[in-house]
């Protein structure tokens, strides 16, 4: 029979007379969470429960159902898009036949380790279910470390397709296809036409996209489907996909400016063909990684992807003989045929080659290839014996060095953009390797749920008003509280701005001043400026003085909140001047607490004087498991003198291979002692731990205390070149693994 409870809509209505003619089915609406459990109580083979359009807030939506192949239950919207689930709230369900539909997850975060379930307990998993057309944005626990997953599919025959997940701020994987128990195996899940848009770099492991498995059932097999995704700078970490299971299939995907690789982390026979890489050049954007037995990469297309070492282009890797499941399986008779290559820096055998993984790759093949580049002329790099690779047929611009001596053939470098707007070599070698049509498999349009907007949430600095800061007590105080995103406030040429409050930051924000005298800025708090989560901050053309500041230890101009920040923020400094931060000790230029990240820290032109702390402190995230307070850090054109402390002390402790940063750049400074402090703890002038690219040059030391390197695994690469040592010590480091040139010494 039909019940109709709570319908007042017309539209509803028919809706309703719809269902009840064709199958004695009922749909009911619900508006609160005791409405929603008494219906799931009811619930019917055929019923639809639907949702009261609004604010769902702190529910946690518990459906248990047995649908029916031709009388499935759904879950679904009022309307798709307008049931916002807010607060501390998750969704799980189990049973069979279950359609979960039009959901938004957003301003919230789950109290549980997962938002979406596929199951209700331990042995309630959802089969033959499906989960479409929802969205989960920015969904993220505030403490950045602490781990949870969006997505997390149980049981069997699931599809989820046309979801948009976008936004995950804190640790952990998006997205998960479980295998705990025999009934989650051989599963023949079907992931397709999802948006997975994106994810901030998370700064240590956990910040995976997709992985299927676990290394625990890694040779157990999934057999699921991922196609026709689009994967939009899923940047967490450098594996976009963690693969961890056998038999599972990769089929045109679109991976558009993606920091990090599909990793074939665990598991055999994984198909990955057909997917679209588009680095554009951007950092760290890699393609496929092949680690294990019977792996097949066929037919896909590479563009622009610059990432080196797991993060190449085409990466096969070396494995451990007898490979415990948590390490690497050697590769065997795997193989990387008929793919396009183009402008692509980096294509690495037998990477991650040491002494444990003394295993090169045998019985694979690579035939039958493209590899077209321009920029990086010595695209192969071989770290082992591989001759267990047969190479055949593959074609390879002339003017490329190539240490592999036969199996390629040359050809100028040529290529041009197709009329789908792709890089392409000459039509005659694609129809060579019978490749098709080079055009996206999927459409960025295509994919995620209908309603929701693609559009980023960053907002660009200078990109709002301008507003002018008349100079006086709070005045940049009272102008910073009623800013908005982007503004850009302009001070006084000469002007004096005294600050009685905390100057704190909660958007991106310019402060500034036109070319002339700059502005000085004093405070009476122990910090002149605090960035908040969500904030970002830019200065240019200004001047701060310690003078007015509190008479205690450890003050310093800027730091970031003390608590846990799940938006990553960046801070540039341009041509700022900083004198007499010496009212009392450990006075500090800028100071990130642990559970804060930056995208990018950029100190150019500036004149840093007379400071009884460092300039940069970035070393709290002390528990050496892989993490670190800044991605991108670059020190240029500037003058420090007398520092006590260090200019930059950068702190990644751990031996974690799963991030691309630190990175830091130090060009063309002046440092006239700095580091000399009698109570200056490292007695370093900078002082770099675990940074995974450094390159410092054509700067000149005073004296002031040395600089000092500690490299820890990850293959870092540091070079130091041109750079002045007056009355300085020579360099300071663990090992020597690191490349100088042009030393003076005077
Ligand atoms: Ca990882």
């Amino acid at each position: 029979m039909c019940k109709l409870l709570s319908i007042h809509r017309t539209k509803w209505a028919s809706f309703i007379l719809l269902l009840c003619f064709s199958g004695f089915t009922s749909a009911q609406l619900v508006k609160n969470i005791e409405e929603f459990n008494q219906a799931v109580k009811q619930v019917q083979p055929g019923d639809t429960i639907v949702m009261a359009n609004g604010v769902w807030r702190d529910v946690e939506l518990v459906l248990k159902a047995q649908g029916q192949q031709d009388k499935p239950i759904k879950l679904t919207a009022e309307t798709a898009g307008k049931v916002i689930i807010s607060g501390q709230s998750n969704l799980s369900f189990s049973g069979q036949y279950i359609i979960v539909e039009g959901l938004v997850f957003k301003d919230g975060y789950t109290p549980t380790g997962e938002v979406i379930a596929f199951r209700t307990s331990l042995d309630d998993l959802a089969n033959h279910s499906r989960l479409s057309n929802v969205v989960i944005d920015n969904f993220s626990h505030p403490e950045r470390q602490l781990s949870d997953l969006w997505v997390a599919v149980y049981g069997k025959h699931n599809r989820i397709d046309h979801n948009t997940f976008i936004n995950k701020r804190n640790r952990g994987v998006t997205f998960a296809v479980r295998m705990n128990s025999e009934a989650s195996r051989k599963n023949y899940h079907v992931i397709e036409y999802n948006y997975f848009g994106p994810r901030q770099v998370l700064g240590a492991n956990g910040g995976e996209t997709l992985r299927i498995g676990t290394s625990h059932f890694s040779r157990e097999y999934a057999n699921t489907l991922v196609q026709y995704n689009y994967f939009d700078r899923t940047n967490g970490e450098h594996e976009i996909i963690s693969n961890k299971s056998s038999g599972n299939t990769f089929n045109g995907n679109v991976f558009y400016e993606t920091q990090g690789t599909l990793t074939m982390r665990h598991g055999h026979y994984t198909k990955v063909e057909n997917n679209y890489f588009l680095g554009n050049r951007k950092p760290n954007t890699g393609g496929i990684r092949i680690i294990n037995e019977h792996q097949t990469v066929n037919n896909n297309y590479l563009y622009g992807l610059t990432g080196h070492r797991f993060r190449g282009a085409l990466v096969i890797m070396n494995g451990v003989p007898n490979s415990p499941p948590n390490r690497y399986d050697p590769v065997i008779e795997s193989e990387m045929n008929n793919n396009v290559v183009i402008d692509s820096d980096y294509i690495q055998l037998g990477a991650g080659a040491d002494e444990e993984r003394s295993a090169p790759p045998t019985s694979s093949k690579m035939h039958n290839n493209i590899i077209m580049g321009k920029y990086n002329q010595n695209p192969f790099t071989l770290f082992d014996d591989m001759s267990g690779i047969s190479f055949n047929g593959n074609i390879i611009n002339e003017d490329a060095n190539n240490p592999l001596k036969s199996g390629f053939n040359k050809v100028p470098y040529s290529v041009h953009t197709n009329r789908h707007g792709l890089k392409v070599p000459d039509q005659a070698l694609l129809d060579k390797i019978n490749f098709g049509k080079v055009k996206l498999p999927v459409s960025k349009a295509q994919t995620g749920a209908s309603y929701y907007p693609k559009k980023d949430s960053q907002i660009a600095f200078a990109s709002g008003q301008k507003i002018k800061v008349k100079a006086g007590v709070d005045t940049l105080v009272d102008a910073l509280k009623h800013s908005q995103p982007g503004d850009v406030l302009v001070l006084e040429n000469g002007g004096e701005y005294l600050l009685t409050r905390f100057a704190n930051i909660h958007h991106p924000i310019t402060i500034k001043a036109q070319a002339g005298k700059k502005p000085i800025i004093r405070s009476e708090k122990p910090s002149f400026i605090v960035i908040e989560n969500g904030g970002a901050l830019e200065l240019e053309n200004l001047w701060f003085e310690g003078r007015e500041s509190p008479d205690y230890k450890g003050n310093s101009v800027i730091r970031t909140s003390r608590y846990s920040m799940n938006i990553n923020y960046s801070l540039s400094v341009r041509n700022v001047k900083v004198t007499d931060l010496d009212v009392n000790g450990y006075f500090y230029f800028f100071k990130a607490h642990a559970g804060t990240f930056a995208d990018s820290i950029k100190i150019v032109d500036s004149e840093m004087r007379n400071i009884t702390g460092a300039i940069l402190e970035l070393n709290k995230e002390t528990d050496d498991l892989g993490v670190y307070s800044v991605e991108n850090l670059t020190l240029s054109g500037n003058t420090f003198a007398d520092i006590k402390e260090e200019v930059a002390t950068v702190y990644r402790g751990g031996f974690d291979e799963s991030t691309f940063g630190p990175m830091v750049t130090v060009t063309n400074n002046r440092l006239i002692n700095v580091g000399t402090g009698k109570t200056h703890r490292t007695g370093a002038s900078m002082y770099f731990h675990g940074v995974q690219k450094l390159h410092i040059s054509d700067t000149e030391w005073t004296d002031s205390a040395p600089l000092e390197l500690y490299l820890t695994n990850g293959e870092p690469i540091t070079v130091i070149e041109d750079i002045t040592l007056k009355g300085t010590p020579k360099i300071r480091a663990n090992k020597p693994d690191f490349k100088t040139k042009n030393i003076v010494y005077q």
